[in-house]
């Protein structure tokens, strides 16, 4: 093998020509690979983003399947960081929507860019995980003590699930541990992960920190150090926006190292949602309240100890100040000022019109909502003192029960503020998407607040802040009006760079098939689409290939597979039916021994699945992929549209799906097959042609479909 590229020189990328040159010896060494074919517009797509990060502009690309755009991007990403880096390094953060395009990196393109000497070691690269995913080995150790009788502090109410049983899965986790033969990462557990590992699965509610016994040899704290030596970290959309809010708020407690980045959104046409996910809040009122339940303890237990006393007087605090009393009853009155509302029978929701609250519900909140910061406050208070003091080096005997009454401030501290940004943003006077539930036995109820669109989110996490240069990458980012749609809805403005790359497979080589069939999907004609479909679908499928049917909803699936589990029999695997990760796995073995196989699913196979070659050589799909309306920012948004909603909304969501979809049928340039659509409305509306003209250049045409049989008149 021979040298890595000295791209430690950062020297030969003063100039963007520099850099370019850089490329181009990347694409000189990936060309040199067996089977490696460089292609114009990778190269491309590699010096705009490139060019874009150095200049510190985002871009936004869309590159069809095929066009070997994770290459692309990985080493236009590099190349500026090369540019970029000074004494320190500028990491690069790809961030994926899907399990499956992480793992496709870290197995097929950062293995091919160190073959290639581009990157160094695979090593260099990291996945990062939430928090969640590693032991906190303190909170086990707490569980764990609770059955010893001289480790309990008898300092507070403890939860329900701390409870025997636990406690005997929690040390089962800290043998393994301790014994070396586990690293912390759920994900490596040498058994099936513990029923209990929700329990101490590490959270910064209740993280020590530096206060942390355990701090050096902290399973998340050692993934982090991994992280801060990484130059390729590989994330998800969730990870990385929850690093740039925490970024904003304690830029200490960042998920990633380093004051900046080059941030890559891969399968950036999920952003604009995630943002909404990002900005949006709820509160079940119960559980507040049950949560709050737990710390009446609190002040009892430090009032026992007399250093503690004296130390919560000199930091001015007293059991009055943690009296849950005031909170519990606002949270109670606002339940209350919800029993006059009367929710919608099928979704027991009530959507508050325009997004504002009735008086006496915006009354009761913000009551509650003064009394939540007062107790936040307190518990702030008590953890800068319990922190700050030296008592644990003058009282070792106190070291124990500080460390307790540090967790319970942490878990109270989160809880609460949890609740202070639930009823601050319930209560706000923005536009925004409120509702309330009520439902179950016994009756529970929430609050819910969610922004119309994410865009305001994104504006405060990226376009205005400092920390991430950032590139957006998807197969789908257009739609009718080219890139407006989406430069609006994550809200970047003209500043963003955009550019497209020509799609390179052979569309041509295949064909969409449309039956024209008599009926639509259309809910006043459903009851006869599922009848013509029961009739017309098995007729455009064989059982010795390998086909994919995709379904916008369960109640269709549900409604087609006794036809086909009745023409096909055991050929046919129904998603639900095993995980999808085996439902795959068993597909592929079937064609690998030569058998069909009739894959069925809903959305979330629509998008990512990579079936090439004979895995599939028919996909069918039964209607245009519209979002039903029901969830209330859905609505909401259909009521702010108005007339607009179908053509601004619908139509292109709607478009970006059905590109998925087709897309599922051709993963290689040889790829060669059909795709059926059972939708009528691709023919003869005037949009739906439209929609056709927008998908890939496959050849299209439309075929008759087996009619139903004419009812017999009754004499
Ligand atoms: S440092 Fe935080 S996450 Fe790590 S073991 Fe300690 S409390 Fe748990």
């Amino acid at each position: 093998m021979g040298q890595v590229i000295p791209i430690a020189n950062a020297s030969r990328l003063e100039s963007s020509d520099a850099a370019f040159t850089f490329i181009d010896e990347c694409y000189e060494r990936l060309g040199q690979l067996p089977g490696f074919i460089v292609r114009d517009g990778q190269v491309e797509l590699s010096r705009q983003v490139c060019r874009a990060m150095v200049a510190d502009e985002p871009i936004a690309a869309e590159a069809p399947t095929g066009t070997g755009k994770t290459i692309a991007y990985l080493v236009g990403a590099i190349a500026a960081s090369e540019k970029l880096r000074t004494t320190k390094e500028v990491p690069v953060v790809i961030a994926t929507a899907t399990v499956g395009l992480q793992t496709q990196i870290m197995q097929g393109d950062l293995p091919t860019l160190v073959k290639a000497r581009i990157v160094q070691s695979e090593r260099d690269a990291v996945v990062a995980k939430g928090r969640g995913r590693y032991f906190c080995v303190n909170s086990a150790e707490r569980i764990s003590n609770q059955g010893d009788a001289e480790n309990q502090f008898d300092f507070f109410d403890q939860g329900s699930n701390e409870n025997v049983d636990v406690s005997v899965d929690v040390k089962s986790m800290l043998d393994h541990w301790r014994g070396g033969a586990w690293n912390g990462d759920v994900d490596s557990y040498p058994d099936k992960t513990p029923g209990s590992w929700k329990e101490v699965a590490a959270k910064s509610e209740t993280c020590l920190g530096h206060k942390c016994e355990f701090h050096s040899e902290c399973p998340f704290l050692a993934s982090r150090r991994v992280l801060s030596e990484a130059k390729i970290i590989v994330a998800n959309h969730d990870l990385v926006l929850a690093d740039l809010a925490m970024a904003k708020e304690s830029p200490t407690d960042a998920l990633f190292p380093g004051g900046r980045y080059l941030l890559v959104f891969d399968e950036a046409h999920h952003l604009p949602d995630k943002a909404i996910d990002v900005g949006s809040a709820n509160l079940v009122l119960d559980d507040c309240v049950a949560n709050l339940g737990r710390m009446a303890g609190f002040s009892k237990g430090w009032q026992r100890k007399g250093e503690l006393v004296r130390l919560f007087e000199k930091a001015k605090l007293s059991a009055h100040d943690f009296d849950t009393g005031g909170l519990v009853n606002g949270l109670a009155g606002l339940k209350d000022s919800l029993s006059t509302i009367t929710v919608e029978p099928e979704t027991n929701q009530y959507r508050f019109p325009a997004g504002k609250l009735d008086t006496s519900v915006l009354k009761a909140a913000t009551h509650a909502l003064d009394h939540a910061r007062l107790l936040q406050e307190s518990i702030k208070e008590a953890s800068a003192a319990l922190k700050k003091t030296n008592l644990p080096e003058k009282s070792p005997e106190l070291k124990g029960p500080i460390g307790e009454l540090l967790y319970q401030c942490a878990f109270f501290g989160s809880q609460l503020s949890s609740i202070v940004k639930g009823l601050e943003l319930f209560s706000a006077p923005d536009r925004a998407v409120r509702w309330v539930f009520k439902g179950g036995t016994p009756e529970v109820a929430s609050i819910h607040v969610s922004p119309l669109e994410g865009a305001d989110v994104l504006r405060r996490l990226l376009w205005d802040s400092e920390r991430a240069i950032v590139a957006m990458v998807s197969a789908t980012l257009q739609d009718f009006d080219g890139f407006d749609r989406f430069r609006a809805r994550v809200g970047v403005g003209d500043v963003l760079r955009t550019m497209k790359l020509d799609p390179i497979f052979p569309y041509r080589n295949n064909t969409i098939e449309l039956i024209d069939m008599k009926y639509s999907p259309r809910q006043d004609e459903r009851e006869k689409y599922i009848e013509e479909l029961q009739l017309n679908m098995p007729a455009n499928i064989d059982a010795s290939e390998g086909t994919l049917i995709l379904f916008p909803s369960r109640s269709l699936m549900n409604a087609l597979l006794p036809t086909l589990n009745k023409h096909f029999g055991n050929a046919v695997l129904a998603q639900g039916d095993l995980g999808i990760k085996e439902l795959i796995h068993e597909h592929k073995d079937r064609i690998d021994r030569g058998r069909g196989s009739i894959l069925c699913g809903l959305a979330t196979m629509a998008e990512g699945l990579d079936l090439p070659g004979a895995y599939c050589v028919n996909v069918i799909i039964c209607a245009i992929p519209f979002a039903v309306p029901t969830s209330p920012v859905e609505q909401e948004l259909a009521e702010v549209l108005g007339k607009e909603y179908f053509a601004q909304r619908a139509m292109p969501d709607a478009l970006t799906k059905l590109i998925q979809m087709v897309g599922r049928l051709m993963r290689r340039e040889s790829d060669r097959g059909r795709i059926v659509v059972f939708d009528k409305r691709l023919i003869y509306t005037q949009w739906g042609r439209k929609m056709l003209e927008a998908l890939p250049g496959f050849r299209k045409r439309s075929m008759p479909a087996l009619r139903l049989p004419r009812p017999v008149a009754v004499k």
